[in-house]
């Protein structure tokens, strides 16, 4: 395949690795962790930890493995391969969405205790940002966090929080001022074993469901002037380039787990007899799953320009959001169209192609919905 142009023996042999991990020490409990709408995180983060698989790209000083950005699109094909959309989102959270502002902006003591444990496997992260009445217009978020002493003091509720209900800690960006404009807002550590913290409410979701996500509650929280991520006013724009990791993570996820689906969906096929002769012989068929397949494939390659560009320093904001953009639609395209070759058997809860339809349907509306990506790339295009 074209791809393995791309990586030497030494990105094959973390991709094997992770592979091993996740054939043994997921996949087999995928259905246990769906039906029990929530995954144990702790235990499986500290045997990923101990892997290396939770800081390919964070510094060695802080127990990362200081590889680059390949190592990182290994690691989330794999996780593409995973038969459930919920714990790649989990672990996506912890080394995509929950860390990457503290290892860019964060002090020292934040990155000794947060990032190194989060790298370690021993916290479990969740980014905090949404909010009832703000998801995509961000800055319309009310949670405030008010300057008292040494402290701040946190008011307010998150909803939609992944991995809400165990972490230990929230990535979470609050308001430090009533001011209009983005540099009323700032990013914090909050450690969840703070009095004032509480899970309100452990939702009940469409897809996703190994994945625990919360409503989250902060009743005069006092969290040490130290948690405070970089400078105080300067969270929205940390937040920002945040979601540049979380868009990213998401291009691998649908295209590696889109070309899985693909695969199960020809095995069925071939196996499938209909008017006496295996489906796959349709050219119908045929047609539209190498269709799927050139689809894939381009965005792959917008996948690896993308680290190309990472690689030299440049800045990727545009081809990440098409990126997202278009894998989003892509999986649900596909997860919808290999579930109707399936016919009534794709409709089965004991099917992947069900979970994966269900799934498939958060990609184009988490972490910045197709339609808010499409108004900031207009405006990047200047129109
Ligand atoms: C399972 C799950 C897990 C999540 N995990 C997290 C998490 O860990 N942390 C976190 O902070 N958030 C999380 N989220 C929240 C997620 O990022 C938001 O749901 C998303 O940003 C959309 O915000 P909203 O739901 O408030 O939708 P709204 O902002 O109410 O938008 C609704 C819809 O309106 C359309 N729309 C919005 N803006 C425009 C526009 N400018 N032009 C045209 N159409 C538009 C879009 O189709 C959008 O889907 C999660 C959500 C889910 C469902």
């Amino acid at each position: 395949m074209s791809h393995t142009i791309y990586f030497n023996k030494e990105h094959e042999q973390v991709r094997k690795s992770i592979r091993d991990f996740v054939n043994k020490r997921l996949n087999p409990f995928v259905e246990e962790w769906e039906e029990d709408g929530i995954a144990p995180l702790h235990d499986l983060f500290k045997e990923m930890g101990a892997l290396g698989f939770l800081g390919i790209r964070y510094d060695p000083k802080y127990g990362g493995e200081g590889l680059d950005y390949w190592y990182d699109v290994i690691m989330l094909e794999e996780c593409g391969r995973i038969r459930c959309g919920g714990i790649p989102m989990a672990i996506a959270v912890q080394t995509h969405m929950a860390t990457p502002a503290i290892a860019e902006f964060g002090s020292e003591y934040l990155k000794e205790t947060y990032l190194r444990a989060a790298i370690k496997g021993e916290m479990v992260g969740a980014i905090a940002v949404t909010e009832p009445d703000a998801g995509s217009d961000v800055a319309a978020l009310r949670t405030y966090a008010k300057k008292d002493g040494d402290d701040y003091v946190l008011n307010g509720s998150k909803t939609y929080i992944t991995n809400g209900t165990q972490a230990d800690f929230l990535t979470l960006l609050a308001r430090t001022s009533e001011d209009p404009g983005y540099h009323s807002f700032s990013l914090f550590v909050v450690p969840t074993d703070l009095p004032g913290f509480k899970v309100s409410r452990k939702l009940d979701k469409l897809g996703m469901r190994s994945s625990d996500t919360a409503e989250l509650y902060f009743d005069n929280l006092r969290l040490p002037a130290r948690n405070l991520i970089g400078q105080e006013g300067e969270g929205f724009i940390y937040q920002m380039k945040q979601f540049q990791h979380e868009r990213f993570s998401t291009l691998p996820l649908c295209y590696a787990c889109a070309e899985e689906l693909i695969r199960e969906t020809v095995a069925y096929l071939k196996k499938r007899i209909v008017f006496g002769e295996p489906l796959i012989k349709k050219q119908v068929l045929r047609h539209r799953l190498v269709n799927w397949l050139g689809e894939i494939e381009c965005l792959r390659q917008l996948t690896y320009h993308i680290v190309r560009m990472k690689s030299v320093g440049l800045d990727a904001t545009r081809e990440i959001s098409q990126g997202k953009v278009i894998g989003g639609e892509l999986f649900n395209k596909v997860a919808y169209g290999c579930l109707q070759m399936y016919g009534g058997m794709g409709f089965m809860n004991e099917m992947w192609i069900s979970r994966a339809f269900r799934d498939a349907r958060l990609y184009s509306i988490g972490g910045g919905a197709s339609e808010v990506l499409c108004d900031a790339l207009g405006k990047l295009e200047g129109f």
